[in-house]
């Protein structure tokens, strides 16, 4: 166990791209809300009027938190997606 903690400490979380937060990442408690793994930006809520995300809809299009992974590594994975997606998205408008 202690080694694969150290290799995950390695892995480097993005900030959210949108509101430069430093991302989180933390195993959820099994009879809470949330399954598994979840990652990203600790600011982001629905409709918080800085993340652009209003509706449940567009939280299932592009939430800034990943919930339910399976690992850790797969909610990192998933959070490194998001963040370089928006990275993306904002090279094009500039
Ligand atoms: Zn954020």
């Amino acid at each position: 166990m202690r080694r694969v903690d150290s290799i995950q400490k390695r892995q480097k979380l993005p900030k959210c791209p949108i509101c430069g937060a430093e991302a989180f990442v933390k195993k959820n408690i099994v009879d809470g809300f949330y399954m598994g793994w979840s990652a990203g930006c600790p600011r982001y809520r629905i409709a918080d009027g800085i993340h652009g995300v209003n509706t449940l809809e567009e939280a299932k299009e592009r939430g800034y938190t990943v919930h339910g992974a399976p690992s850790k590594e797969e909610a990192v994975k998933r959070w490194i997606i998001i963040a370089k997606m928006e990275e993306k998205k904002y090279d094009r408008r500039n």
